[in-house]
C-alpha cells in the first residue's frame, strides 16, 4: 500500500510544468513551479508547517494552544490543516479587501475569522496587524505567528522549495521569478539557489501601491509609494524581516489591470487555473523578457489556486466593473 499518514505529509514535492503559448515571445525555457498541488492549494502550506514545527520545538506553541495570525487566507489555510492534525485551534485576522471565497474557506476548515478594514495604516489599532497582536495578548495559551518577521517562513523555502527547484531543473535554472508579499518564498528559494550558483538571477514581482521596488533601488522607505491596490497576495506597506533585499537582483511592478487580465490568460491559454498573484508573476516575467536569452531556464512560482478568485478575476462582470475588460 502507498499512502500518507496524514494530510501534512502530502505538503511539498509539487510539479514543475513547462509554459507554452503565454510565453511564446520568450526564447528561453520557462517552467512553472506549481504550488497549488499542496493540500491547502497554496505554497503557504510549506511555511505554515515549518512555523508550527519550530514553535513547538522551542516551546512558543504548547499543547492545546491557540494559533493567531494576520493572513490574507492562504497562510490561514495552511495553519488550519496542520493545526487540525496536531490538535490546535486557529484564529485568523483578515483584511476586508480579500475575496469572500478566502474567508469562507478558512471557516470551512474550522478557523475563527476576524475581518479588519484595509485602508488604515499598519500602526492603526483597527489594522489587521494590530488586531492580530492585540488578540494574541488577550488570549491565554496563544501564539502569534507573525509570518512577516518569523524566520521559519524563509527557512521552509530554503529547506524544501529551493532544493526541489534545483533538483527538478538538474541545476540548470538561471532565473527565478516570484511575487513578493512576506518575502518568505523569494528569500528562502533565492538564498538556496544563490548558494548553489551565485550567477542565478532572482527577480521579485511587486505591485503599484507597494514599497518594495523603490526601497530596493534607493534604500528609501517612501510613503508616497503606498496607496490601495487590488492585486492580492503581493506587495506590502511595511518592510517584513523576511524580505532579504540583498539576494534580490531586481523588482518589477505590474498593474492591477494586467495582473487580472493575465490571471484569466493563464487559465484560457495554458489550462492553469491559478490565483491573482500568478497572473501578476507571469506578466512581470514577460516585462523582464530582455533579461532572458535562448539557453536560459526561467522558473516562475505560482502561489495559489483559481477557486479563490471566481467572484473577482474570473468573473467578467467584476472585471468590467473594474474597467479591466475592453468590451
Ligand atoms: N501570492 C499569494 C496568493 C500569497 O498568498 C502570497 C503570500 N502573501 C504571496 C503571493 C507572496 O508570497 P510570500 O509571502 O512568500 O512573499
Amino acid at each position: 500500500m502507498d499512502y500518507s499518514e496524514n494530510i501534512i505529509e502530502t505538503i511539498g514535492n509539487t510539479p514543475m510544468v513547462k509554459m507554452n503559448k503565454i510565453v511564446s515571445e520568450i526564447d528561453a525555457l520557462v517552467l512553472a513551479k506549481y504550488e497549488t498541488f499542496n493540500p491547502g492549494n497554496s505554497v503557504k502550506d510549506r511555511m505554515a508547517l515549518q512555523m508550527i514545527k519550530d514553535a513547538e520545538d522551542d516551546g512558543r506553541l504548547k499543547p492545546g494552544g491557540i494559533i493567531i495570525e494576520g493572513t490574507s487566507g492562504n497562510t490561514g489555510m495552511g495553519l488550519a490543516l496542520v493545526a487540525i492534525v496536531k490538535g490546535y485551534k486557529v484564529i485568523c485576522v483578515i483584511s476586508d479587501k480579500q475575496s469572500k471565497e478566502k474567508m469562507d474557506i478558512l471557516k470551512a476548515v474550522g478557523c475563527e475569522v476576524h475581518v479588519c478594514p484595509t485602508d488604515v495604516a499598519p500602526g492603526d489599532p483597527r489594522s489587521y496587524y494590530s488586531t492580530a497582536k492585540r488578540l494574541a495578548e488577550e488570549t491565554p495559551n496563544s501564539w502569534y505567528v507573525n509570518q512577516y518577521d518569523n524566520p521559519s517562513n524563509t527557512k521552509a523555502h530554503y529547506l524544501t522549495t529551493g532544493p526541489e527547484i534545483w533538483k527538478q531543473t538538474d541545476g540548470k535554472v538561471t532565473h527565478f521569478v516570484v511575487g513578493v508579499g512576506t518575502g518568505g518564498t523569494i528569500s528562502g528559494v533565492g538564498k538556496y539557489l544563490k548558494e548553489k550558483n551565485p550567477d542565478i538571477k532572482i527577480w521579485g514581482i511587486d505591485t503599484y501601491g507597494s514599497v518594495f521596488k523603490k526601497y530596493h533601488e534607493t534604500g528609501i522607505f517612501d510613503d508616497n509609494e503606498i496607496y490601495p491596490y487590488v492585486t492580492e497576495g503581493i506587495g506590502e506597506d511595511i518592510l517584513p524581516k523576511n524580505v532579504n533585499f540583498d539576494i534580490i537582483d531586481g523588482f518589477i511592478k505590474v498593474t492591477d489591470k494586467d495582473a487580472a487580465v493575465y490571471t484569466q490568460k493563464l487559465a484560457k491559454e495554458e489550462g492553469m487555473f491559478l490565483g491573482n498573484s500568478a497572473g501578476t508573476a507571469i506578466k512581470g516575467l514577460l516585462q523582464l523578457k530582455e533579461n532572458f536569452s535562448k539557453n536560459d531556464v526561467v522558473v516562475v512560482l505560482f502561489h495559489d489556486h483559481g477557486s479563490r478568485y471566481v467572484g473577482k478575476m474570473y468573473n467578467n462582470e467584476w472585471m468590467k466593473s473594474m474597467g479591466y475588460l475592453d468590451c
